[in-house]
């Protein structure tokens, strides 16, 4: 009897208690609603007049074309006539492409190549700041036409990031389509700003300190939990030149690295890995990961795992010559064109060669963001790739990098209404890419 009645007040309180939070759940009418920056797209159609288009399929233009775009998607592309009194978008004197894809980006960053900015950002802004910066971070890689990125960890602002990119899809802020990876992970002791402090003084670090196969099975488990898209690791750190070969010292050991990948992929989610030199690239290749970023030397024989493995490879030239430029502009000198630099460029034309596949990444954020990262694209053309091969990495390839290519990456019915525009030919002169006049986004005009 006892037992009946503390059964039915047990079943009366979780029942009145559901009645309260639906009633809380239901009584929006007081509830704060933010101001959205973003308007929804128009239902349309708008007909987008392109003078010509690179749609990232072919090499190439195609001459007066123009793409019917419906809410956020294309509906249609070809040699339309738009019919009388329909929206149209005259971009005549423009050359079309899809929205560009930055593989490799750091929206809480904002410089950190030059002495003390790194440690400045962690240690005299407060996340709330830093926040806000990223906001503008991400307005600016809109602006420069990137419409979707990967932002590859926070440097100490947590997971912050995922808040940036929640917001953008909320329609809060302007920004692109972002994956991100929260705090990203190293060793104990590899990672600024610890070992550059006194031992007693206590300082942020600019991921999160992983150690030990439990360890890191525990950490990928609570990162996800956080709502972040990738893992990111650093494979390795520091490194020096002997016989035209960039060696690096390596951070976690293999079996750390397998049960990272393994717990990733086991909840499908996937892994890139920061490695620059032969024997931290040697163990990311052979964990599995899925993207290596900026591999500024790959042996041989692990360039051949990443084609047999389909690892992409994220290569960040642009960071090494603007850390040239600058140190030259101090010293008063020319830049010059460095060892490291040379290996660099060796390394990128091998993978070219083995047909690895490669996404465009510039690790912007290492330098400002009031420069274009499609400056990075001068760069790989002069190292061997032509224009359209650059600019697909910078498209469909990155797209496929973020198994969204069935959503962005080209311009073809069916896909976002990611759509920029810039006078004259980028396939004849691909410095134009810095110059974006249009944007569109998801069927939303952002800069015209
Ligand atoms: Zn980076």
């Amino acid at each position: 009897m006892l037992k009946r009645l503390v059964l039915s007040l047990c079943l009366f309180a979780l029942l009145s208690g559901f009645a309260l939070a639906q009633n809380i759940a239901d009584d929006t009418s007081n509830a704060p609603r933010p101001v959205k920056l973003v308007p929804l797209p128009p239902p349309g159609p708008v007909y987008i007049r392109c003078g010509a288009l690179f749609d990232s399929k072919s090499d190439q233009l195609q001459q007066n074309v123009v793409i019917a775009v419906e809410h956020d998607r294309i509906k249609q592309v070809g040699k339309l006539s738009p019919p009388a009194g329909a929206q149209v978008i005259d971009l005549s004197n423009l050359t079309c492409l899809p929205g560009m894809v930055e593989s490799h980006t750091h929206v809480f960053l904002q410089g950190d190549r030059k002495p003390g900015q790194y440690d400045a950002q962690l240690l005299k802004q407060s996340v709330a700041y830093r926040a806000i910066e990223a906001t503008t971070a991400a307005h600016a890689a809109l602006d420069w036409g990137f419409t979707t990125i990967r932002d590859l960890e926070t440097e100490g602002a947590g997971y912050a990031d995922v808040d940036i990119r929640n917001a953008i899809n909320n329609r809060l802020i302007w920004g692109p389509r972002m994956q991100v990876v929260g705090r990203a992970m190293d060793v104990t002791g590899a990672y600024p700003l610890q070992p550059a402090y006194a031992w007693d003084v206590t300082v942020p670090i600019g991921v999160q300190t992983v150690d030990g196969v439990e360890g890191a099975r525990k950490a990928v488990r609570e990162q996800l939990s956080h709502g972040t898209d990738w893992v990111k690791v650093y494979a390795d750190r520091g490194g020096k030149i002997h016989d035209n070969i960039f060696d690096t010292i390596p951070t976690f050991t293999l079996d750390e690295l397998r049960a990272i990948v393994d717990e990733a992929h086991r909840e499908r989610h996937r892994v890139a890995a920061h490695a620059t030199g032969m024997m931290g690239v040697h163990d990311a290749v052979e964990a599995g990961v899925d993207t290596l970023e900026h591999g500024n030397y790959i042996a041989p024989e692990d360039m051949k795992t990443m084609v047999a493995k389909g690892i992409w490879f994220v290569p960040t030239p642009y960071v090494a010559e603007y850390d040239a430029q600058w140190r030259a502009e101090r010293a008063g000198t020319q830049p010059q064109e460095t060892p490291g630099l040379k290996i660099e460029e060796a390394t990128f034309r091998r993978a070219l060669q083995a047909g690895v596949k490669i996404a465009f990444g510039t690790d912007v954020g290492a330098f400002e963001w009031d420069m274009s990262p499609a400056r990075q694209l001068v760069t790989m053309v002069k190292w061997g790739m032509t224009p359209a091969q650059a600019l697909r990495t910078v498209t469909i390839r990155g797209a496929e990098l973020m198994e969204m290519q069935n959503d962005i990456g080209t311009i073809e019915p069916g896909k976002y209404a990611d759509i920029i525009a810039v006078q004259g030919n980028p396939l004849a002169d691909i410095s134009l890419m810095q110059k974006i006049s249009f944007v569109m986004k998801g069927g939303v005009v952002f800069k015209k």
